[in-house]
């Protein structure tokens, strides 16, 4: 379909407010409107094709403009397309994906809370884990641990959870029941540490916040991505994820599982906790590669442990009085299950576990730039870290502003990478071949 994009760029400055966007920039130099997409490709109104290099925003996992998308979603806002799931109420694709995400979860993961997104999900988890531990009658236990850089959303609650400072710069936060502790940064870890010394480091921190913040009496969780995507695609040495939850369990804590990135495939499985990193969550939250973003939903999958708590609370007749009028929506959860039908029958978590580490093996060929301080990050989940000087790590100023200009220069060739600052992220539909990343990696050197 033909667009007038001129016309269309003046309605987008005059009415659409793009979120994450400095406005003096946009207003100077206008956005590129996509206007169609298909399997690794979307496409602009000015004819340009190009290599979709973050899957939308880590999320489209299966790929851009799958037929049966629409008619899973079509067939189901036909037959119905919605109904209130409050009380004794429900629908066929609430209850199917619910049993469907119980089973690929870990195996104490057994409840499904459903809300549209990932701020949400983790803005409605702390809701939870505070009535939870209400129910228990530890009505002091409400702080959440964070980490620096950590994401987590931008609601009100799961925007002072992200430890990002640039991202609540000007807005106010929940501070009265968060804090944070320090992220993993392996590349830019104190000097003279191995990564096994700044693991003991990290738990140590972690556990000495704990007490100062008076313990199992006041802190009730820790919320943690399995590696952080916007803040930098940081992987945690290798038995720290484990290490935290043993600390989490030592000290009465819920263990939340951040896997809005992660989950569905991301990293060669459905869900990364268990299968990358040996661990349990108590919580689970995922979005994004739950419909590969066909349609907003986000999950929060509840342990069988919180679930009995939650569902017999302490007063006689009391209501569990929180929910949304979209929570279960039906033909979102028809969408998710189309999704996982496509994951399973084309066996996508096995392409990422065959391509992902060839595109982390080429990518890494990229550290012989003087400019390539460190490829890191795991299977479809990568980013590369410009610098000024390797052997300092010192960066480049900010008005070189490099990760832009790398992307910029990508784009030129029909490739888009996402810079964050100094830094370009790569997360792909997770159906690339070696032959696009052989592409790919091309691009990115020239
Ligand atoms: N959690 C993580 C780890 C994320 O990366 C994101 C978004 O990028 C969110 C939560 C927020 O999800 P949403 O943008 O769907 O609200």
């Amino acid at each position: 379909m033909a667009h007038d994009i001129n016309k269309l760029w003046e309605q987008d400055k005059a009415h659409f407010i793009h979120p994450f966007t400095d406005f003096s920039v946009f207003e100077k130099e206008g956005c590129d409107i996509i206007t169609e997409s298909r399997g690794e490709y979307v496409f602009d109104g000015k004819g340009n094709k190009y290599l979709d290099g973050i899957a939308g925003l880590w999320c489209v996992n299966i790929g851009h403009g799958r037929r049966e998308m629409g008619q899973a979603m079509a067939e189901q806002a036909e037959r119905m397309a919605y109904y209130s799931p409050f009380n004794n109420l429900s629908n066929v694709p609430a209850i199917e994906l619910s049993a469907k995400l119980a089973e690929l979860a870990p195996s104490n993961l057994n409840h499904v809370f459903y809300s549209c997104g990932g701020s949400v999900a983790n803005d409605t988890t702390v809701r939870i884990v505070h009535y939870y531990f209400n129910q228990l009658g530890q009505k002091d236990k409400k702080i959440i641990i964070s980490r620096k850089n950590g994401y987590h959303g931008t609601t009100y609650v799961s925007s002072s959870l992200t430890g990002i400072e640039s991202n609540n710069w000007g807005f106010d936060t929940a501070d009265q029941f968060v804090h944070h502790v320090a992220e993993a940064n392996c590349y830019r870890r104190p000097d003279g540490m191995t990564e096994a010394q700044y693991c003991d480091y990290l738990v140590e921190d972690f556990e000495s916040s704990i007490r100062q913040l008076g313990g199992a009496d006041k802190v009730a969780a820790f919320i943690a991505e399995p590696i952080m995507g916007a803040g930098g695609v940081l992987v945690a040495p290798e038995g720290y994820h484990r290490r935290m939850y043993d600390v989490c369990k030592k000290h009465g804590m819920l263990y939340i599982a951040d896997e809005v990135v992660t989950a569905f495939g991301r990293l060669g499985h459905f869900f990364a906790s268990e299968a990358v990193f040996g661990i349990q969550p108590d919580v689970i939250n995922c979005a994004k590669g739950l419909t590969s973003g066909y349609i907003p939903l986000g999950a929060t999958l509840l342990s069988d442990e919180i679930y009995a708590v939650i569902s017999k609370p302490q007063r006689e007749g009391a209501v569990f009085s929180t929910g949304f009028t979209y929570s279960g929506h039906p033909v979102a959860c028809a969408a998710a299950l189309k999704n996982i039908e496509i994951m399973e029958r084309e066996n996508i978590c096995g392409n990422v576990r065959d391509v992902g580490p060839y595109l982390e093996q080429q990518l890494k060929t990229l550290l012989d730039l003087p400019i390539v301080g460190d490829v890191r990050g795991s299977h479809f989940m990568m980013c590369i870290e410009s610098v000024a000087d390797k052997a300092t790590k010192a960066l480049l100023p900010m008005e070189a502003n490099v990760g832009k200009r790398i992307a910029e220069q990508c784009q030129k060739r029909g490739l888009i990478v996402r810079p964050i600052a100094h830094l370009n992220v790569l997360s792909p539909p997770l159906i690339w071949s070696r032959e696009t990343v052989d592409l790919v990696v091309g691009i990115l050197r020239q």
